[in-house]
């Protein structure tokens, strides 16, 4: 890789300390760079770990990234809606809500609308700029958010960010000094004991190296989380948004060799061309069949992300 000398490989697991001495191996590569990465997983907890981790991930990020054109977004952004309002199912009352990660600001919007105090964090100040002007969300940038002692939240958020994050214990265990008595983390991430991965493997659209630089099971999720004294509450599958569109993906990359173009097209990131009729058709022919294989999964608690609640432990 062109970053060989800022790349650092990992030597043991950063949630249990455990060395990776026999753990199983999968190989990737970065679609956006063609660059090749391996998740070795943790023989003691499960937990998968990219490796190496570069230095500089912008290289990493197309411009595009997550920016999907509009009637993509608009369907995205009433799937979160509906999302949300199951967050607050479990509270009698709204109460204070902090999301880490909060892109821009959507969920954190729809969270206001229903009653809830709101306020989020970001990587950078133009990333916390565009929840700020597009909703008008009380805005922090990383690492300076909220601190211990002086703000607490019933409901804390990280959806989709966990996995991002090269210390995925220490996320937690600062979303732990920020909860109020009582309250809960909804973590969302991709499921990597899931029916989904175990096809796709190094072409699982939800591996995503080397933006995701953790891989998550349930259980070595709940062991991250008893690292940060939590423990999990409960754990659901049910994803509209990811797990029908991860089939459709992954099974393009497995069977066509497609390497997420769907995914870049999607996103704006790459132009068309006229032999993307072949991936247009193989849509129309494997979708009916992920929305099954999406179904199925969840029923079976093998769905392709999961969301966990995390209480103090
Ligand atoms: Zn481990």
């Amino acid at each position: 890789m062109s970053n060989a000398a800022d790349a650092r490989c990992r030597e043991s697991c950063g949630s249990c300390g455990a060395g990776f001495a026999g753990g199983r191996r999968i190989v990737s590569r970065d679609y956006v760079t063609g660059t090749r990465f391996d998740v070795v997983v943790c023989p003691s907890c499960g937990l998968g770990w990219t490796t190496p981790v570069p230095a500089d991930l912008d290289p990493y990020y197309p411009r595009t990234y997550r920016r999907y054109n509009p009637w993509v977004a608009r369907v995205l952004n009433r799937l979160y809606r509906w999302r949300v309002s199951r967050w607050c199912r479990g509270f009698a009352a709204p109460g204070s809500a902090l999301e880490l990660g909060c892109g821009d600001g959507v969920m954190l919007d729809t969270l206001r609308s229903q009653g809830w105090q709101v306020c989020g964090t970001e990587r950078t100040e133009a990333m916390a700029a565009t929840a700020r002007e597009r909703y008008g969300i009380r805005m922090y940038v990383d690492p300076d958010g909220p601190q211990p002692g002086e703000d607490r939240f019933e409901l804390i958020v990280l959806f989709q960010v966990l996995e991002h994050l090269a210390d995925p214990v220490a996320a937690l265990a600062r979303a732990r000094s920020l909860l109020a008595d009582g309250g809960r983390i909804v973590v969302g991430v991709p499921n990597r004991a899931s029916w989904q991965a175990a096809f796709g493997s190094g072409d699982w659209f939800h591996l995503d190296v080397p933006r995701h630089l953790v891989h998550f099971t349930p259980a070595s999720l709940a062991a991250a989380a008893a690292g940060a004294g939590l423990r999990v509450e409960t754990v659901g599958h049910i994803s509209p948004e990811h797990d029908p569109f991860g089939w459709v993906q992954t099974i393009l990359n497995r069977c066509a060799g497609n390497s997420n173009r769907l995914t870049l097209l999607l996103m704006g990131a790459t132009r068309w061309r006229i032999s993307d009729i072949v991936t247009l058709l193989g849509v129309m022919l494997v979708g009916p069949l992920a929305v099954v294989l999406a179904a199925a999964s969840w029923a079976c608690g093998r769905g392709a992300v999961m969301e966990a609640t995390l209480v103090r432990g």
